[in-house]
């Protein structure tokens, strides 16, 4: 039995990771600020005995006795993460100092949630590990994709020069149960606009592209990864869903699936929304014997049947 710290483990990705690893037998310590997460998305998990859920940032030191730490802490939505862009670099640089000090202290195995994003407005497409990326330093996404940027940079200096155990998995956009229902994401927005007949906002003429992949899968990814016995195995790699859809087919299939009557409309595009997204998974495919396998519309509907029930039950 181990005993294995998820950081952002009361978020939507964090809480699906936090019940696999709990499936497999392990003690979880769920650490979480409650800035994006809820108590909510763990309140089932909570009367577990192996199960401890402690509010903390991390962007503050934490001294616990961990033998892993999967470092997810960190807000993932545009506009969350520009809501205070200072309080995102500061969790995402001094976030993984602290996590990493304390798995040097530990001697742990350390897990970080890395983006697509540190591959910014891409000019190769699909995306391998190798791209080194199109990031604008000083625009609005900028404290998230350099932040992440920074995180992977220190990750891979306490592994060259404390011969830490690291494991970097960049992740791209991935949707599912648990969402925020405002968090104003593209797959979490369309479906909440649909299910109460509003209008579906397009973000300029709707022809960019995202690739999306359901939690499930990536929560597999992400154990595959870190239970890799190589331990030179350290990425980064690609965790992510190759289908690629632009956004207006993503709001035609949420329209068709929903059986919404609303209607499509345009709205300015955000500063540096990147034109295109595509994972290339085929170190995934060959190192982690992964690939995902739930399809997007498969996946819809069980995102959908979730915000249906939030609305139902008054909660969003
Ligand atoms: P989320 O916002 O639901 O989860 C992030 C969690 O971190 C929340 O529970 C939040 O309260 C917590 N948090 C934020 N700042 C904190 C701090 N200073 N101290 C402690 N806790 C803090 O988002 P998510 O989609 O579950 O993302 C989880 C991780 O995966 C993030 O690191 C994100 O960057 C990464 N990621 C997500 C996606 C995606 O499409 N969902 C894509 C790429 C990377
Ligand atoms: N988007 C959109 N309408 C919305 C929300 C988002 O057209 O109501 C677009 C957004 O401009 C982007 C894509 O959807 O091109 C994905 O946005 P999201 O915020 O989900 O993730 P990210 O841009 O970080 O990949």
């Amino acid at each position: 039995m181990k005993r294995v710290l998820v950081t952002g483990g009361a978020g939507f990705i964090g809480s699906h990771l936090c019940e696999r690893l709990l499936d497999a037998g392990n003690e979880v310590l769920c650490v979480d600020n409650f800035y994006t997460g809820t108590r909510q998305n763990v309140a089932h998990l909570l009367p577990n005995p192996m199960f401890e859920l402690l509010r903390h940032d991390v962007t503050f030191p934490l001294f616990v006795e961990i033998d892993e730490i999967y470092n997810l802490a960190c807000p993932a939505s545009p506009i969350h993460y520009q809501f205070d862009p200072v309080q995102t670099t500061k969790t995402s640089v001094h976030g993984a100092i602290n996590m990493l000090g304390l798995a040097k202290r530990r001697r742990a195995k350390i897990f970080q949630a890395s983006t697509s994003e540190v591959y910014g407005d891409p000019t190769v497409h699909p995306q391998p590990e190798e791209y080194w990326g199109n990031v604008n330093p000083i625009g609005i996404r900028s404290c998230y994709d350099e932040g992440k940027r920074c995180a992977e940079t220190l990750f891979f200096d306490y592994n060259r020069q404390h011969r830490l155990r690291v494991k970097v998995a960049r992740i791209f956009n991935t949707y599912g149960p648990r969402m925020h229902p405002n968090d104003g994401r593209v797959v979490s927005n369309f479906i909440m606009q649909a299910l109460r007949g509003e209008d579906i906002t397009l973000y300029g003429d709707g022809l960019q592209t995202r690739s999306f992949c359901y939690v499930d899968d990536l929560v597999e990814a992400i154990l595959r990864l870190m239970n890799n016995t190589a331990d030179e195995v350290t990425g980064p790699i690609n965790i992510g869903n190759p289908g690629e859809f632009t956004m207006k087919a993503l709001a035609e299939t949420v329209v068709r699936l929903t059986g919404a009557r609303s209607k499509l409309i345009h709205l300015p595009l955000p500063s540096d929304d990147p034109k295109q997204r595509q994972p290339d998974i085929t170190k995934a495919r060959a190192i982690l014997g992964w690939e995902p396998t739930i399809a997007l519309e498969q996946g819809l509907e069980k995102t959908i049947g979730y915000f249906d029930g939030l609305m139902k039950a008054g909660l969003a």
